[in-house]
């Protein structure tokens, strides 16, 4: 027999109480709403100190439990100087910021704890996501049956697109891929840009092709493929192509592209992590011309729309394709006549994306995502202005969000990226272009200001003079 005492043990009893009184909740949300007030005098980057706070971390698993009060006291105090803030004046890498709407519907999606495996899981978190692809679909004006799956992000969105792809196309040739597998299959060709983001080469090796088997097309200065420099396409083909490069944030000429893989029976997949946004923007969509003729895309909530982290989209024009590379299969799978959304993605159990992906489109409206679309931009044409009037080398054409920057000498840029990160004012990334070290910028958060790129600029004069 059980005894009955460990049928409600303390644990148990300590955490009924923890939820009833709210008492975690409400330590937790104090920390938040403090951190929201620090947020401007936060440094960009935590200091050398602050990092090395992270050592108290380093424990064994404890034995007992402990209170959930001290858990909470000990991630807050840590998290408050540790985290990075994605504010107004973070331009490294691709990472936007979060609108508070977004914000505070994951805070609600959080205590609702939703599995968005299928319907039966949770209809809230189904039916919104019925919505973001309806939304989705129209704001990039994809065609009328293109699917969407919520994801992780674009490097996720990306492999069930090539899944789709590679799906499709062995099927085109006879072949059935999930019944037969790679071993002994057709052979299909990849095809992609030498700029091409890292993330597709590793998705493209996780699918089985493996990296000698890419073709790889020049690019041109600006990281554009070159269309006649494309090889002739079939019905074996893998094209993928990006729209925003990350580093220049260059597109593709997808118009002329997708029409020579359509007439080849050639996939094409678009790599759209922040650039498919442009689509959104009457002033930017010349960018995407073309774009409906693909077959599938990849796009992040968490990068130009500033969802929330944990955010991608897989959206793709042949349905079947993709459920048929990502179909699971179980007795206890209850699949209904409403949407299950694990017949869109590689997992099952997932979080309720949807609810801030939701959110934030519902928050905006199609004008203000336009809007936000067109003011990252704005602000990222202004601060490379502003770099070239004070001398440095904006080595790009700012199309979109990016800017490459470089001082005369290589040295002297890699001495000058150290400063700036060190600085605590703001913060970049640096990379390698055409060889050369450079400073990536991109204005991805919806908190920058005129201000925050003003500040930015005397950063960037003062690590000159201090590499000098
Ligand atoms: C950010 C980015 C990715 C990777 O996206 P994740 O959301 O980080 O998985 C892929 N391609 C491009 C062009 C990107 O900017």
């Amino acid at each position: 027999m059980v005894p009955h005492s460990t049928l409600l043990s303390d644990l148990q009893l300590r955490m009924i109480e923890e939820l009833e009184s709210k008492s975690l909740f409400k330590q937790a949300s104090d920390a938040a709403f403090t951190y929201i007030d620090n947020a401007h005098n936060k440094p960009a980057y935590p200091s050398l100190g602050d990092l090395n706070s992270l050592a108290e971390l380093e424990q064994d698993l404890p034995d007992a439990a402990t209170n959930g009060s001290n858990v909470i006291e000990q991630l807050a105090r840590l998290g408050a100087t540790n985290s990075v803030k994605y504010s107004g004046s973070y331009f490294g890498f691709v990472n936007g910021g979060a609108l508070p709407v977004a914000l505070a519907a994951k805070w609600l999606a959080d205590i609702w704890d939703q599995n968005a495996a299928l319907y039966v899981m949770s209809p809230i978190a189904a039916k919104l996501e019925s919505q973001c692809e309806k939304w989705l679909k129209q704001l990039f004006a994809l065609p009328k049956g293109t699917v969407a799956g919520l994801v992780g992000g674009t490097s996720v969105a990306t492999l069930s697109g090539l899944a789709a792809a590679r799906y499709r196309q062995l099927s085109k040739l006879g072949w059935d891929i999930s019944e037969d597998g790679l071993s002994g299959a057709p052979k299909l060709r990849i095809i992609m840009g030498r700029q091409t983001h890292g993330t597709v080469a590793k998705m493209v090796t996780l699918l089985g092709f493996g990296r000698r088997s890419i073709e790889w097309v020049d690019c041109d200065a600006q990281g554009r493929m070159e269309v006649d420099k494309l090889p002739k396409l079939d019905q074996s083909c893998i094209v993928i192509l990006q729209a925003g490069n990350v580093c220049s944030g260059a597109f593709d000429d997808f118009a002329s592209i997708c029409s020579s893989a359509n007439s080849a029976g050639a996939w094409v997949h678009i790599d759209g992590a922040f650039g498919l946004w442009a689509a959104a923007s009457a002033q930017f969509n010349k960018l995407t011309n073309g774009i409906e003729l693909a077959q599938s895309w990849s796009v992040d909530g968490h990068k130009t729309l500033n969802t929330p982290y944990d955010c991608g989209v897989i959206l793709c024009s042949d349905p079947q394709a993709l459920t048929g590379a990502l179909h699971q299969q179980g007795s206890y799978i209850q699949a209904s006549d409403n949407r299950d959304g694990l017949d869109f993605t590689p997992d099952m159990s997932r979080r309720a994306r949807s609810i801030e992906l939701w959110a934030s489109m519902k928050y905006l409206g199609r004008s203000g995502i336009s809007a936000l679309v067109e003011q990252l931009h704005h602000h990222a044409k202004y601060f490379a202005e502003q770099l070239h009037l004070q001398g440095f080398n904006v080595l790009n054409e700012v199309v979109f969000n990016q800017i490459i920057v470089a001082c005369d000498s290589q040295q002297q840029t890699e001495e000058m990226l150290k400063a700036i990160q060190s600085s605590q004012q703001c913060w970049c990334g640096g990379a390698t272009w055409q060889g050369k070290s450079i400073i990536r910028i991109s204005v991805c958060s919806w908190e920058t200001t005129k201000t925050d790129l003003d500040n930015a600029l005397q950063t960037f004069i003062a690590a000159r003079k201090a590499s000098d």
